[in-house]
């Protein structure tokens, strides 16, 4: 199960995308590997109060959505916390805001669509593991 902690804990993972369609795979590629999907969010004001919350391992933050984008969320919680591991999940075209993503300190990207098993890795490389 490579969604554990050493020990035997659940990888603790949010997942914001105003797309309940990008949301859902997310939570399918995870949980089979034992990672808890600990909460989901549709827009980045949200995402930020989550954040707050439950303090999770792994943020995976789309860019584009309502309310507050995912890089002005993603700069708030790297405010609260510079460490908090990040993945920022882009489109096609999405290339302007990757850049400016990686001006905002996000090392971290993943595609969309994305295979079930590339999610589990790049939730895991984000982790330094
Ligand atoms: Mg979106």
């Amino acid at each position: 199960m490579k969604g554990l902690k050493a020990d035997g804990t659940p990888i603790r993972v949010m997942a914001e995308d105003d797309s309940p369609v990008i949301r859902k795979p997310i939570r399918k590629a995870l949980e089979p590997e034992g990672f808890a999907v600990v909460g989901e969010a549709g827009n980045g004001k949200e995402a930020v109060a989550l954040f707050q919350a439950l303090r999770p391992d792994v943020i995976t933050m789309d860019i584009t959505m309502p309310v507050m984008d995912g890089l002005e969320a993603a700069t708030a919680i790297k405010q609260a916390n510079p460490a908090q591991p990040i993945i920022m999940l882009s489109a096609m075209g999405d290339a302007e805001l990757v850049a400016d993503a990686r001006r905002r300190g996000i090392t971290h990207f993943s595609t969309k669509p994305f295979k079930p098993q590339e999610m589990v890795e790049n939730v895991l490389a984000v982790l330094g593991s």
